[in-house]
């Protein structure tokens, strides 16, 4: 296949400011890496990692180096390999034409990856949107019109019913999702979950947990349509962090409805700084509690002696490896039926209107909205 010399990338110059498209070089095939691919990005779409990156308030967990493309949430076809295997990460062949979700590069070589198996914790990775673009192999985000898949890069076949946009939202707020219910293991049917946020992150852990059947299932967040979606993908409860303003009322509210005894899983996925506090209060003695959204921000004040008092489990949870993104493809195909997961996918974008698509998802009225590299 004839690739062309250069193509276009959003690319944030500066913390903040507009991101500006720009022509960046596209590695032609016999410059691959042994192992690496070439993907033509069909479809990215915008986490609220990205709003932050772009902000520069990442910088102190995971410094990025300017300039940078934006974006790490991104499926593509495959239109050119390095030379070596043609299999994806879990031994499905692979060839020209098929559609991909990759992962960040973990080394595999590592204490991190090799005896504590941790390997989103790997200290020499490689993560997309943190490199400069400006250096070979350039096309490391997924606000692009092609993608460099790096080699040690975990990559696994979209299997064929998954929507391209559904594909898209796997590839980070699922699949990190799935991560965290690795995390938790077992959750008995006896158990009652509590989800903090109603974002996708917040809406996809709703389906799984509604999908596993719990005894009960509570939903915090706003704005109503978020909420909704919530209901209709199995939440017997919402609250309304606009009805219920103050963390003193939600916890009371979750109290209520969990027969004054919290939830046995609560499940932080909002990002927002004061939710850690309320979700130790809102948790059930013995219970477990996993982190996922809090990537950055204010320092934010939480009663570290409910976790003695509680005895509570809390559990980390960072990114996701390629089984956790083959499981995120799994269940979207086999509960496409019973959840219209395409809901979630608000406004579509083409690259030029990058811009308007970050400022539209940081007033939240987004729940996720797609990029179009190609329209
Ligand atoms: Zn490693
Ligand atoms: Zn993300």
């Amino acid at each position: 296949m004839s690739l062309p010399k250069t193509c276009h990338a959003a690319v944030v110059t500066a913390f903040g400011e507009p991101l500006e498209i720009r022509e960046l070089p596209v590695v032609q095939e016999r410059d691959l890496e042994p192992g690496a691919l070439l993907v033509r990005v069909d479809v990215a779409s915008v986490c609220g990692s990205d709003v932050h990156q772009w902000e520069g308030i990442t910088q102190a967990l995971v410094p990025a180096e300017l300039p940078i493309v934006l974006g790490h949430e991104m499926m593509g076809t495959v239109v050119a390999f390095g030379p070596g295997t043609r299999e994806d990460s879990i031994g499905q062949p692979l060839k020209e034409g098929d559609r991909i979700l990759w992962t960040h590069a973990f080394c595999g070589q590592c204490y991190e990856c090799r005896v504590q198996h941790t390997p989103t914790l790997c200290r020499r990775k490689r993560q997309y949107m943190r490199l400069n673009c400006e250096r070979f192999p350039y096309l490391t985000g997924g606000f692009a019109q092609y993608c460099y898949v790096f080699p040690a890069s975990g990559r696994v076949r979209i299997p064929e019913g998954v929507p391209d946009g559904v594909a898209s939202a796997a590839s980070c707020a699922l699949r990190t999702v799935m991560h965290a219910f690795d995390r938790l293991g077992r959750i008995e049917p006896h158990q009652r979950v509590v989800v903090q946020g109603a974002g996708p992150l917040g809406l996809f852990a709703t389906s799984m947990a509604s999908y596993a059947g719990v005894r009960e299932l509570i939903v915090i967040g706003a704005p109503e349509r978020r909420l909704a979606l919530a209901r209709r993908w199995g939440a017997q409860e919402v609250v309304s962090v606009e009805e219920f303003a103050t963390a003193e009322q939600r916890v009371a509210r979750v109290k209520e409805l969990t027969g004054g005894l919290g939830g046995d899983v609560i499940m932080e996925l909002s990002g927002a700084s004061y939710a850690v506090a309320e979700g130790l209060e809102m948790l059930r003695p013995g219970g477990r509690y996993v982190v996922v959204g809090q990537l950055g921000g204010p320092l934010t004040p939480i009663q570290a002696a409910l976790i003695v008092r509680k005895q509570a489990t809390i559990l980390g949870v960072q990114s996701a490896d390629i089984g956790q993104f083959w499981k995120a493809l799994n269940f979207v195909q086999r509960a496409g039926e019973r959840f219209d997961f395409e809901a979630m996918l608000t406004t579509r974008y083409p690259l030029g209107q990058i811009n308007e698509a970050i400022q539209s998802m940081r007033a939240f009225r987004e729940i996720k909205p797609l990029i179009l590299p190609w329209a």
